[in-house]
């Protein structure tokens, strides 16, 4: 497994509102949804579909392609439910928060865009702990 140092944010409240408001953009954002070579990969055999119908080619560090959206939304977005919600890639796992690395140590980020944040119950340590442990399953398999 890739060892990655993170730090979470404390006293976070989250709680989703089931929206999709984060699978496509708003009025005044885009949503950039990238993709890893191995997300690519399992996506196009779960779904039976070539990669480049639903991913475009990107290049940002690890990730390779970028989701592709239909009027503003991701292809795989049908009402307000995710088709391949079993097999979403890292960056929809992690929405709200995202992951930035600095000096080493992958800081959590937290969207304030999202409705859900401030809702709920706090979001505990374990949370951020489970989704580093994605990634980096994720980062992995990429190998
Ligand atoms: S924007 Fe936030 S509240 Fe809405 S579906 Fe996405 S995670 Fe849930």
């Amino acid at each position: 497994m890739i060892r990655m140092n993170f730090r979470a944010p404390k006293n976070v409240r989250y709680e989703c509102q089931r929206c999709a408001r984060c699978c496509g953009d708003t009025s005044h954002r885009g949503r950039n949804i990238l993709l890893l070579p191995s997300e690519v990969e399992q996506i196009s055999s779960h779904t039976g579909l070539r990669p480049l119908s639903f991913a475009s080619p990107a290049s940002n560090g690890v990730y390779r392609y970028r989701m592709k959206k239909r009027s503003g939304k991701c292809v795989f977005l049908e009402g307000k439910a995710c088709r391949i919600y079993d097999i979403r890639p890292v960056i929809c796992r992690f929405y709200p928060f995202s992951v930035k690395r600095y000096n080493g140590t992958y800081m959590f980020e937290v969207s304030r865009d999202c409705p859900g944040i401030g809702l709920g119950n706090l979001v505990p340590p374990e949370h951020f702990e489970r989704m580093v442990k994605k990634a980096s399953e994720a980062l992995q398999a990429r190998n």
